[in-house]
């Protein structure tokens, strides 16, 4: 049977070069980079030259790039380590309603050891507005979070705007930009960020290690004690190979950017408009500025899970939302927040592309779809299609 991912937004497939790259990282160079003879300075030389590629790819320097476990654990450090450091001089956080877990269960916990946190709404295609973050901002606001690029339907934020205005007010800006990584330009100076995270395992590196930038002058208190690796913000001895493989794979994922992502929206755009000839369907998230691999439609009048596992019989996977919330039956917190009601949230698949996607899967996914979701309506109860 045919085989066809369609759920980038979860993880992507790693690159050839970058396994190739962490290879002698995982047998031959096994030193601790922080020990003092050749084996460990060999692994130490690995970690900074992924650094600085890291850097070079964001715009920033390396000794601004701390290397973590990936992003969940980079958001965590920045939101946390912002409101330690910071909270004598203000307790109160803004961020959005569609931000991933890990921003807001992070921002939840504080709110449980007494910050106040606002977070702000978004409109029908799940952007926040950058005057609803200026009006937010009182003198108690020390950090403003807001995601760069959505992970369940792919809307670009203003963070740029919200940067600027940030800066203005003298308010700490951190932005999860894990999404946008190898599709959208990402400089941390254009973007007015002081905070910014990202993960390997979404642009075609190894799972499990991620980064922080954090901007010169930036005040984190730690919360993990026991190493002065990474400037004591993430202590315990580096994966030495994941770092190299994500130095790797970011190198990579910034390269002829431009011809990958046009390719990749040429089969978006066939995807989408395919779905989308199927009655009852709208596409969820900002008809432009959107990821380019990104199509989250809604079905009228089926579930998201039956679709889920229908295509899977076929060979093809993809998500009904994030992976985080699968699983559970409520419906997705980003489809609620941009207004969307349960039946219609419930119906929603998120398919998501790169450059392994071909045409041709593109086309087996579009002659199944029609048939699949003509069944599953057929079985609705609330189908009017029927009589
Ligand atoms: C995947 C993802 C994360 C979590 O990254 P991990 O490295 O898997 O912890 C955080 N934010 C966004 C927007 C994501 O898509």
């Amino acid at each position: 049977m045919q085989k066809v991912y369609l759920d980038n937004a979860a993880t992507t497939r790693m690159h050839d070069e970058v396994l190739a790259a962490m290879q002698p990282y995982l047998t031959n160079v096994y030193g601790n980079p922080s020990s003092i003879h050749s084996f460990g300075r060999e692994a130490r030389k690995a970690v900074e030259e992924a650094r600085e590629k890291t850097a070079a790819a964001l715009g920033g320097e390396p000794r601004e790039i701390i290397f973590t476990s990936g992003a969940t654990e980079a958001n965590n450090v920045a939101i946390r380590g912002v409101a330690r450091a910071l909270q004598q001089k203000g307790r109160h956080i803004i961020t959005t309603a569609v931000e991933h877990h890990a921003v807001l269960d992070a921002c939840k916990a504080l709110e449980a050891e007494g910050f106040k946190v606002t977070v702000l709404p978004v409109d029908a295609y799940g952007m926040v507005s950058p005057r609803d973050v200026a009006d937010a901002i009182t003198d108690e606001t020390i950090l403003v979070s807001v995601m760069l690029a959505n992970n369940e339907v792919g809307t670009v934020m203003p963070v740029a705007e919200i940067g600027k205005i940030c800066r203005e007010r003298g308010v700490v800006f951190h932005t999860d930009a894990v999404q946008a990584i190898g599709v959208l330009p990402v400089n941390v100076d254009d973007l007015q960020v002081d905070l910014l995270s990202l993960s390997a395992h979404k642009f075609h590196g190894p799972k499990g290690v991620g980064a922080l930038y954090v901007r010169k002058g930036t005040k984190l208190k730690v919360f993990s004690f026991g190493g002065a690796q990474e400037r004591k913000l993430r202590p315990g001895t580096e994966n030495v190979a994941g770092i190299v493989g994500l130095g790797k794979a970011i190198e990579l994922a910034v390269t002829d950017m431009e011809a990958k992502v046009s390719r990749i929206k040429a089969m978006r755009d066939k995807l989408m408009t395919g779905l989308l000839s199927i009655p009852h369907t709208r596409l969820n998230g900002h008809p432009e500025k959107r990821l380019p691999g990104y199509v989250n439609i809604s079905f009228q009048y089926v579930e998201g899970e039956s679709m889920i596992l229908s295509l899977d019989l076929k060979g093809i996977a993809v998500s009904s939302g994030s992976a985080c919330t699968s699983g559970s039956l409520d419906p997705s917190h980003v489809l609620m927040a941009m207004g969307l009601d349960h039946q219609t949230a419930h119906g929603s698949l998120r398919l998501t592309l790169s450059a392994y996607n071909t045409e041709e899967e593109i086309d087996y996914v579009l002659s199944v779809m029609p048939e699949i979701v003509a069944r599953l309506r057929a079985m609705s109860p609330v189908y009017p299609g029927k009589d």
